[in-house]
């Protein structure tokens, strides 16, 4: 009986332990999971940009397979276990790789665009990539298509469809404007320069769109796809410093030409085209595409000298700014968070200017930061100010009636940005609003 009872502790005892540490990885796992959630939620992080699962609890096992396959989950907790069902625990990183659909043997998981709270715009398309407007095609990111492998394969396919149209090659205007040169737009450039159509690009920013964006070495995911010019190009697994220094590269190699800090600003329907307004020219094309993503633009401030290379809409990595004079504009978390981290950078001297009387819009975790970091004396607080004139070397600040002229090397303005969709509307493209239903 003694030896019985013996046998069967030394099978038991070391499965006791197992299961000890296997609950205790477990629960810890689940308190990681629920904190990721938690953050999201208090923070205010819970819409997710673009395309996104959605999980059927009745039916998700809690293999835990989308978690393990997630692009993303490097980086962040994007999808985790909260009690045995996978859960969205961060929306906002979730950029709509859907690879965490493609592995779920439960067929758990739906990919939706907006939620029940935020709608999403999705303009009608046709096979071709031409909406309702004839001779108006969009592709990219703005179609509802996202990720860079899928947008340049887009790009390149409405390009192919608008060298069909009745017109091309003929008359004294333009055969093609596209509209915005991130992976879509780049492509379809390099596209119409192949088959030397007489095209123009204008591009808001800079080379590389979204991408151009990402954090400083983000790991960018994609997959090898063959582009005009360039042949097929192999990226799997890169940075987003390595891939905008290939396309700057293809550009150079290929001679094609992109007009940055272009805005399109409206686009009206002739009889035979378009007629494409932007903030510095107007252009007769015979057709437009449009790949101008879902970031939207960004609002300027509309002052004198505002046009300089130093004045940018966003931060993308404090250490540029070592060592400068920094001036941010705006009151909202992006423009307090701007302030203080390049506040911390060394040797940056910082202001930061907002034309209410507080910063009330802003999160408090920021707001409190913002104190800390003046009260230190390494960020100046310019509230109820308006930014009067931008210099080379300067700017000037009104508040009340007072000017400060502050030394300056860049300005980073944080006002918003007005999305895509009024934009749409306005070129008479219908839109669907998608509320998170497949
Ligand atoms: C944080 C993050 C991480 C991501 N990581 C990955 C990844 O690892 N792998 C992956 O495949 N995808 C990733 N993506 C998604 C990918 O970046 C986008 O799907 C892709 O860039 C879409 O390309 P696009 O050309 O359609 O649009 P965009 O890249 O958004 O480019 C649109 C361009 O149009 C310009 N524009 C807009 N309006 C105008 C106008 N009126 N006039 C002139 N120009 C205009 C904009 O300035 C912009 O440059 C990520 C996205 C985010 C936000
Ligand atoms: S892969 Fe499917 S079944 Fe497995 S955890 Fe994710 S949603 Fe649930």
């Amino acid at each position: 009986m003694t030896d019985s009872l013996n046998d069967l502790l030394i099978y038991l005892l070391p499965l006791l332990g197992f299961c000890v540490l296997y609950a205790g990885a477990k629960a810890r796992t689940q308190r990681k999971n629920l904190a990721a959630l938690n953050e999201s939620i208090e923070t205010g992080m819970t819409e997710p940009s673009s395309l996104h699962p959605v999980i059927n609890v009745n039916r998700c096992l809690g293999c835990g397979s989308c978690v393990a396959a997630c692009p993303e989950q490097a980086g962040h907790n994007v999808l985790g276990l909260i009690d045995g069902k996978s859960t969205l625990v961060g929306p906002s990183f979730c950029i709509g790789h859907g690879a965490c659909a493609a592995v779920c043997p439960q067929d758990a998981i739906t990919l939706v665009f907006g939620t029940a709270t935020r709608g999403v715009d999705i303009p009608e398309v046709n096979p071709d990539f031409e909406s309702n407007v004839p001779g108006m095609f969009i592709a990219g990111e703005l179609g509802g298509m996202g990720l860079i492998r899928n947008a340049i394969v887009q790009g390149c396919q409405a390009l192919e469809s608008i060298r069909k149209l009745s017109g091309i090659g003929q008359g004294d205007g333009l055969d093609i404007v596209i509209v915005g040169a991130g992976p879509a737009g780049f492509a379809a450039s390099l596209g119409a320069l192949s088959h030397k159509l007489r095209c123009v690009t204008g591009e808001q920013d800079s080379l590389g769109g979204t991408v151009a964006n990402f954090p400083r070495g983000k790991l960018v995911m994609t997959a090898p796809v063959e582009i005009p010019l360039l042949g097929k190009v192999n990226f799997r697994e890169t940075t987003k410093e390595k891939l905008i220094e290939f396309w700057q590269a293809a550009e150079k190699k290929t001679g094609v030409k992109i007009n940055y800090r272009e805005r399109v600003e409206k686009i009206d329907r002739t009889e035979d085209g378009f007629v494409v307004k932007t903030d510095q020219r107007t252009y007769k094309s015979r057709a437009v595409l449009l790949t101008l993503g879902r970031r939207g633009t960004p609002r300027t401030l509309g002052v004198a000298g505002e046009e300089q290379t130093k004045v940018v809409y966003k931060l993308i990595d404090p250490q540029e700014y070592r060592g400068k004079k920094v001036l941010v504009v705006g009151g909202g978390d992006s423009a307090l968070e701007a302030a203080t981290s390049i506040a911390d950078e060394p040797g940056t001297t910082v202001a930061i200017s907002y034309r209410s009387e507080s910063f009330s819009r802003a999160k408090q975790k920021n707001r409190q930061r913002v104190d800390e970091t003046a009260a230190a004396g390494r960020l100046q607080v310019l509230l109820s100010s308006q930014v009067k004139n931008i210099s080379e070397k300067q700017v000037e600040i009104v508040q009340g009636d007072q000017t400060h002229t502050l030394d300056n090397d860049a300005v980073i303005v944080c006002a918003g940005g007005i999305l895509p969709s009024p934009f749409l509307r306005d070129c008479g493209i219908i839109v669907e609003t998608k509320h998170g239903t497949p």
